[in-house]
């Protein structure tokens, strides 16, 4: 029987391993105790919460393909997604027509030509903005106020000392995908029961179909020897690593080139009330060691969670500064006139892999699917460009268990 090796379990291995438990043994190694990655969640009281806030889009054709086969599309819940400025202190909603007319930091000019970048940017050639960072477009097109205003909080949020890096393929894009809004804000997907259902479902069917699954267990060492893989020494016919191409180069001794990653710092808490005006997620435009202020019952209804969630977002390039974690607490308490006696609980959940930096010329330096007789799977797959997602990896599983079976059937 064909062995098949899959380093790492999150929603990419998990989704590699579903798809190929038919044609042979699948072992799934990972690291950390619990399944899921970026997409695991903490279990607080009675409910599910991801340690990073996630929702989907209506274009996440494989993901509601996936949730489809693991009967857990009647979970799926489109919301309402709205979107605020925090300035000088105050709170900004901009999720409608009228409350963008009412944003004092851009005038009028600034605000056509805003609107013109967002109908124009669905039918921009992504390609050719590989090549243009994100900064010098928004400048040479709509100036510098609206670059200062809008555009530069947000890439700062998002990549920190490295954002005059970030292509515009990436931000134009991203702008392509959040346009998809009627006048009261977005809809955005979510799972009743969090996304944790899709880990916990997808783990389920890797048991019922005779997967090992093995959390808490590092693939330390990949060695091939007479045509076959030795995977922490044990043999295998295939191996799909989802984990980042510089980490598997390092394991098992080979030469892939490496992807910028950013990683990731996020803290979640609970408090008794909102403290974002009704809002679910407010980019900061004031310097505070969060980019991002995100309500996640703002969003979800209240009532699955019985207490307000709210997410503080912060991305790090090379290593977090120490004491982040109550710097972050102290800030958003001051800021928001929050107790510290008021906050029920709080979490952090840091990753140092948490993305890609989708830097200019990244398109072409993507590694492809197969890498000296390897698999490679996962955020820095080409359909996780110019932004990686839940659909991406999943769409990343789909083509590699594709050509895993190809090979298979071919032997
Ligand atoms: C802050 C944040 C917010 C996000 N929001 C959204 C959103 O709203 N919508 C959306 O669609 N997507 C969102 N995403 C992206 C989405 O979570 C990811 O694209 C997806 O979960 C990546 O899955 P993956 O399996 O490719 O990678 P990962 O989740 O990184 O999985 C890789 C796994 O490999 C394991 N591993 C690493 N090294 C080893 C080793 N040596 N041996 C064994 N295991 C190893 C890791 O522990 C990890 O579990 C978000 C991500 C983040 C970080």
């Amino acid at each position: 029987m064909m062995r098949i090796c899959i380093v790492g379990g999150g929603l990419c291995g998990l989704s590699a391993a579903y798809m190929l438990a038919d044609i042979g043994q699948v072992d799934l190694f990972e690291r950390r105790p619990v399944l899921g990655g970026c997409l695991a969640s903490y279990r607080i009281g009675g409910y599910w919460i991801e340690r990073y806030y996630h929702h989907c889009f209506a274009g996440d054709t494989r993901l509601m393909g996936l949730l489809d086969r693991l009967h857990l599309a009647d979970r799926l819940e489109w919301l309402r997604g709205t979107t605020g400025y925090c300035v000088g202190g105050r709170i900004y909603p901009l999720t409608t027509p009228m409350e963008v007319l009412r944003y004092p930091y851009l005038s009028v000019m600034d605000k056509a030509r805003l609107a013109w970048l967002t109908l124009r940017s669905k039918h921009l050639d992504v390609e050719a903005l590989d090549r243009i960072t994100a900064k010098d477009y928004i400048l040479e097109r709509l100036g510098p106020t609206v670059y200062a205003s809008f555009f530069e909080p947000l890439l700062r949020s998002k990549f920190g000392e490295r954002r005059d890096e970030v292509s515009a393929a990436w931000l134009i894009s991203r702008i392509a995908i959040r346009s998809n809004r009627g006048a009261g804000g977005e809809r955005l997907g979510y799972l009743n029961g969090g996304f944790q259902m899709l880990i916990s479902r997808l783990e389920e069917e890797l048991g019922r179909s005779g997967c090992s699954v093995r959390t808490g267990t590092p693939v330390e060492t990949i060695r091939r020897r007479n045509g076959i893989w030795l995977v922490n020494g044990e043999p295998y016919d295939a191996v799909i690593s989802t984990i980042p191409p510089q980490e598997v180069a390092q394991i098992a001794g080979m030469e892939i080139a490496s992807i910028p990653y950013q990683g990731a710092a996020c803290m979640t808490l609970a408090l008794d009330h909102d403290v974002t005006d009704g809002i679910y997620w407010i980019n900061m435009k004031d310097d505070a060691p969060y980019g991002a202020v995100i309500s996640h019952t703002n969003f979800a209804p209240l009532a699955w969670y019985g207490e307000h969630i709210v997410y503080l977002a912060s991305y790090f390039s090379n290593r977090l500064s120490g004491g982040a974690a109550r710097a972050i607490l102290a800030d958003f308490c001051r800021r928001f006139s929050v107790p510290e006696d008021a906050i029920r609980w709080h979490r952090l959940a840091v990753d140092r892999y948490a993305g890609p930096i989708y830097t200019t010329g990244l398109r072409d330096r993507l590694p492809g699917y197969e890498r000296h007789g390897m698999y490679l799977a996962g955020m820095f797959s080409p359909p996780n460009y110019p932004e990686r997602s839940m659909e991406g990896s999943i769409a990343a599983a789909h083509d590699v268990a594709e050509l895993v079976r190809a090979r298979f059937s071919d032997a």
